[in-house]
């Protein structure tokens, strides 16, 4: 499982379409400060279905939108989309019969959210079921952010377990436990 691509269209400060390719084993985004690397990370964890707006440097979920510049007007909605490959498809790792995946979220200016798996519009539940166990999500640890490791460190037993876990495949189980206890 690789990320392939990501499609920015109208995210923050993408407001043109604009596509980022990662055809080698390691990518780095370079740039000035203020030019967008930090707002590609976040439309990752947003398509992922971040909701906390903290993480997302927003004040409100609308505000990931293109807000305009001087000589651009303000964007009507934002979508980000990933391409994951996802080798062997329905044996590969997301438990999918496709060996290319493509996961979606557009947000309009009414707040209102969609998210679309292989195109077809899907819950945020869907999306998170798909990552499970792969250490993908806004909660998995694929995306590491600065002084996050030393949380990790210094984190209590039972929130270290909660990676482990994840690593360990057995996440999605446990969550499907807590789903059926609850009914
Ligand atoms: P640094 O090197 O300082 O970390 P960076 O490359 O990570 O910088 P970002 O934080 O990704 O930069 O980008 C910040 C820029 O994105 C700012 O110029 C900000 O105005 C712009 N931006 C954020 N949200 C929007 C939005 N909704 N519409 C337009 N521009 C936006
Ligand atoms: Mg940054």
């Amino acid at each position: 499982m690789r990320l392939e691509k990501i499609i920015l269209d109208g995210f923050k400060s993408f407001a043109d379409r604009t596509e980022f390719h990662f055809d080698a084993a390691i990518t780095g985004i370079v740039g000035p400060n203020g030019c967008g690397k930090s707002n590609v990370v976040d439309a990752v964890k947003w398509v992922l279905g971040e909701q906390k707006l903290k993480s997302l440097r927003s004040d409100q979920m609308a505000d990931v939108i293109f807000s305009g510049s001087g000589s651009r007007k303000a964007a009507g909605s934002a979508e980000v989309a990933l391409v994951i490959a996802n080798p062997g498809g329905a044996s590969g790792r997301l438990p999918i019969d496709t060996e290319q995946v493509q996961v979606s979220r557009r947000i309009y200016r009414s707040g209102e959210s969609e998210y679309r798996i292989n195109n077809k519009v899907c819950r945020l539940k869907d999306i998170r079921e798909l990552f499970m166990d792969t250490g993908v999500g806004n909660r998995g640890y694929s995306i590491i952010e600065q002084g996050q490791i030393e949380q990790l460190v210094g984190a209590s037993k039972s929130d270290r377990r909660i990676v482990f876990e994840e690593a360990a495949g057995i996440s999605k189980y446990k969550a499907h436990k807590k789903e059926a206890l609850r009914k």
